[in-house]
């Protein structure tokens, strides 16, 4: 009975266990870990998640790549859009607890499939602890201080907390500072007239807004980041631009394209339409290019160009950013474009240095800002090398896999999806998922790509 283990039990590491069952056609025993003893949703599709919408729209978010309108047909069978139109849901960005439920229910779903088929499936609410590749033909796993020998691995950690910001002490160690944005355990400290500061100006800056008003915040929140560029709302949906998606080349530069999209943006600005369809048009290619840019590309799009994509890529809803607007004309959001030049203690608060300016037009200037909390949405740490005692920064540590081009992720072979050892081996029993393979493939979070991988994936250790 072939023997597989999958490290991680969040949207990845189900998507994969519920492709391995309905692919299986042979008896396989599958273990899955997952230290949060949570299997199925992961980090991002919680119960409590009700106010916190997905960022893509209904229609686009199937399960399972063979089966497009799953979610959609899922949805309608639900008491509380029974009356919806279809078409009305395929554009709607819907709660991500309600996303949870239908994972959930597919996930039981595909348990039950598996018992009908005589498959073991056990989840084990562990942490794997460490990684051994001595035997390339039998991987180790360690969870509880044992080692167990599995024939193929499935690593499926995704999302980690994020970097703390580096040179601030007084920071990380006080308990107004929150590290895990995505917990609802520091909710219990905010009062209506707490000072609160965001580390962050991205999609988590939002939710984390969406609770601090839910929870009953009434002070202005103070949201800071390098940029302070402006979230965008997803306009034009469904215009597709399909001379420019002509326009692109097999094979380019980042100059090139930065070229060819620079003059499509004028030209659809002309218009009035604004440049976020073209930025859709680009990602059915965004993989490859990157995968063609020289090291030094890379480099200089993560200097120069990452904080404009992320903004244009990932787009909140037209509601939830009119709400946003709301918050700032009325003061209650400042987006600070800065960073924090010191931070000290004073008992229950930090004093935030704040060096920054609240427009492009504006002059820069220096303050200081007593927060009675301060919360780090700067996004998921995405170098495992900076992670002491995680599983992947060991792993790295002794070479038994390599960190990914520019330090993200796993090193792998994006043809096969497995990982790489620091000789550039790739490990043939060893497969990675999801954004663990962000630096290989630029484009590698969203469900539109987990689930192809997951796909991928499971075909590839049944062939084996
Ligand atoms: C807040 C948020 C919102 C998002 N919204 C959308 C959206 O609307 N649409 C979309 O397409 N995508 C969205 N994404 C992107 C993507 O769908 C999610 O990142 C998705 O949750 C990724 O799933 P995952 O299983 O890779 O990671 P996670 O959900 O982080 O799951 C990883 C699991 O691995 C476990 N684990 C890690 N290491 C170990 C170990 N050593 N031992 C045991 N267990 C371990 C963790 O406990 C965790 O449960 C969102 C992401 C985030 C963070």
């Amino acid at each position: 009975m072939q023997k597989i283990a999958i490290v991680g039990g969040g949207l990845a590491g189900a998507a994969v266990a519920m492709q391995l069952i309905k692919q299986a056609s042979k008896p396989l025993s599958l273990v899955i870990f997952d230290q949060s003893g949570q299997f199925g949703r992961g980090l991002a599709y919680q119960p409590r998640q009700v106010a916190h919408l997905l960022n893509v729209a209904a229609g686009k978010m199937s399960l399972d790549p063979a089966l497009p309108e799953d979610f959609l047909q899922w949805l309608q069978q639900q008491p509380q859009f029974a009356g919806d139109e279809r078409a009305l849901l395929a554009q709607a960005y819907l709660p991500r607890a309600v996303f949870g439920d239908y994972v959930a229910q597919r996930w039981q779903e595909a348990l039950a499939l598996a018992a009908q088929k005589g498959l073991q499936v056990s989840l084990r609410p562990v942490t794997v602890t460490a990684l051994d590749l001595t035997d390339r033909n039998a991987p180790r796993l360690q969870s509880e201080g044992v080692w167990q020998n599995y024939q193929q691995l499935v690593l499926a950690c995704g999302n980690e907390f994020p970097r703390h910001p580096t040179g601030f002490a007084a920071l990380c160690d006080h308990p107004a500072y929150v590290h895990n944005p995505w917990s609802d355990a520091w909710l219990k400290k905010l009062k209506p007239d707490s000072q609160v500061v965001i580390l962050g100006n991205g999609l988590t800056m939002v939710d984390t807004l969406l609770s601090l008003r839910a929870a009953g915040l009434k002070t202005p929140v103070l949201s800071v980041s390098p940029h302070g560029y402006g979230m965008l709302p997803h306009r034009h949906p469904g215009l597709q631009l399909n001379q420019f998606s002509q326009l692109l080349p097999q094979q380019a530069s980042l100059r090139q394209l930065l070229r060819l999209f620079n003059r499509a943006r004028h030209q659809v600005r002309r218009l009035g339409v604004s440049a976020e369809p073209l930025i859709d048009a680009l990602r059915p290619h965004t993989q490859r290019y990157w995968q063609q840019f020289s090291g030094a590309e890379k480099a200089l799009f993560m200097r120069r160009l990452r904080h404009l994509w992320g903004v244009a890529r990932h787009r909140v809803p037209l509601h939830l950013h009119d709400q946003l607007q709301q918050q700032r004309l009325h003061g209650l959001l400042e987006v600070h474009a800065g960073r924090v030049l010191s931070v000290s203690a004073a008992g229950e608060q930090l004093v935030l240095q704040i060096n920054s300016r609240m427009h492009r037009d504006m002059p820069v200037h220096e303050f200081d800002y007593k927060a009675d909390l301060v919360l780090n949405c700067t996004g998921p740490e995405q170098d495992y090398r900076n992670l002491p005692g995680h599983l992947l920064q060991q792993a790295i540590a002794t070479g038994t896999l390599a960190a990914g081009p520019l330090g993200l992720g796993l090193a792998a072979d994006v043809a096969s999806l497995r990982v790489k050892d620091a000789e550039g081996v790739v490990q043939p029993t060893v497969f990675a998922i999801g954004s663990l393979l962000r630096g290989e493939l630029w484009e590698s979070t969203a469900l539109h790509e987990i689930r192809q991988q997951a796909q991928q994936i499971a075909a590839g250790i049944l062939a084996h």
